[in-house]
């Protein structure tokens, strides 16, 4: 039996999945690195935590897992490893191998993603050493976004702007791909779904018939919905007035946009919604009123792109264990044939109101929609 690795690796922290090779692949091991470049942790599941040196990158990361995985599945044969890749730019709308000359494409759409292509392009360099025979696979997040129509892939700049690759492009594809895929097999009578992914990032798409047609995310996972420590939509004029007005370079803003904005950034407390839920500071409470409230107005949005709403999806770390949460975001949703049962609200329950239009939590699973890809073009 041979394997499939998959790799999620962000700025700070690096996602592994071992998965048996198959038309189904199987998953038999799983877990992550955090706090690469400091004070690295690896974190198998179902084992300890076990402390990395200092300084630990992406490539000793990687050679941590693959240390823990030899331990562990000694018998493991890699041959395929497949990646989270964020950028594919306006080209790559499919998992692609990761050939050099594919791999020097996507390092041009770097500047697309400044702070995550780098760090996912170090984790398939680093795979590409560990495994210089097996077949490496990219699967962006870009790709399930790419056949929107062009008012949703544009925006109103001079046309040549759209040319150089100035576009929305949408995120968390590899999420509602796999959201897509459950409601074609569980749900195939809906038709017109909004799927909130609400993570520590958070984004929102509208699905027709399964293929994405708009997503709250544009040119970069900034736009959009507030999340954890990014500010979501934001009128451009601020971003000038910070840098005539206030002086700040391109990199303080990239900062305060990015890292210190966002639930953080409101709340003075936490960008982890825990901690927010738990809290009575009024700060915190604003925070957690401001995300609803914009939850709630890109839900009429896409309830209008779509023209009616079959199906509401809330998946992502809040959205599938924080019932405050979707309470809230549904209260008074009447009108759009939503009315929420509290006690299977509560329960995390698969379908939480089953009128005119389901509202479902579907636990969302990113690393399997890449080593299915990962399979198939390895041709298993
Ligand atoms: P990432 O985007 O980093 O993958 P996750 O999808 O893991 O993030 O989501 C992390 C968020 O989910 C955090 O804000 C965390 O507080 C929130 N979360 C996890 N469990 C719960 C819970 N039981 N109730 C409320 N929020 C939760």
């Amino acid at each position: 039996m041979t394997h499939v690795l998959t790799v999620n690796a962000g700025s700070s922290s690096l996602k592994y999945a071992l998965y048996e090779k198959a038309d189904a692949p199987a998953v038999v091991a799983q877990g992550k690195v955090g706090r690469i470049g400091g004070a690295a942790v690896l974190t198998p599941e179902g084992a300890p935590q076990r402390s990395l040196p200092d300084g630990t990158d992406h490539a000793g990361a990687l050679s941590a897992v693959l240390d823990t995985l030899k331990a562990s599945h000694p018998g493991a044969r890699i041959d395929v490893v497949g990646h989270r890749v964020v950028h594919g730019g306006p080209d790559y709308a499919a998992p692609m191998v990761l050939t050099d000359e594919v791999l020097a494409r996507l390092d041009q759409f770097a500047p697309f993603a400044p702070l995550h292509q780098p760090h996912n392009l170090a984790g398939v360099r680093a795979a590409k050493a560990a495994f210089p025979d097996a077949l490496q696979v990219a699967c962006f997040d870009t790709a399930f976004h790419r056949g929107h129509p062009f008012v949703n892939d544009t925006f109103a700049l001079p046309r040549s702007y759209y040319d150089r690759g100035v576009r929305r492009y949408g995120f968390h594809g590899l999420s509602y791909d796999y959201i897509a895929g459950e409601l074609r097999h569980r749900y195939p009578e809906l038709k017109r779904v909004a799927v909130a992914h609400l993570g520590n990032g958070a984004s929102m798409c509208a699905l027709l018939d399964d293929t994405s047609v708009a997503s709250t995310m544009g040119f970069s996972a900034l736009d959009g919905l507030p999340m954890g420590t990014r500010c979501g939509q934001l009128d451009p004029g601020v971003v000038l007035y910070l840098m005539d007005q206030e002086g700040m370079s391109a990199e303080e803003i990239t900062d305060l946009l990015y890292k210190e904005s966002g639930l953080k950034g409101m709340s003075g407390i936490s960008n982890d919604m825990r901690e927010l839920e738990a809290s009575d500071d009024p700060h915190a409470t604003e925070a957690l009123d401001y995300f609803t409230f914009r939850i709630r107005r890109e839900l009429g949005a896409m309830a209008a792109v779509l023209g009616g709403l079959d199906g509401l999806v809330f998946c992502g770390g809040i959205g599938e264990n924080s019932a405050h949460i979707r309470g809230r975001v549904c209260d008074g949703m009447g009108w759009l044939g939503i009315s929420v049962d509290e006690a299977a609200n509560q329960a995390n329950a698969g379908v939480i109101s089953d009128g005119p239009t389901k509202v479902l939590v579907i636990p969302t699973n990113e690393e399997i929609v890449i080593a299915r890809a990962a399979v198939q073009l390895a041709g298993a």
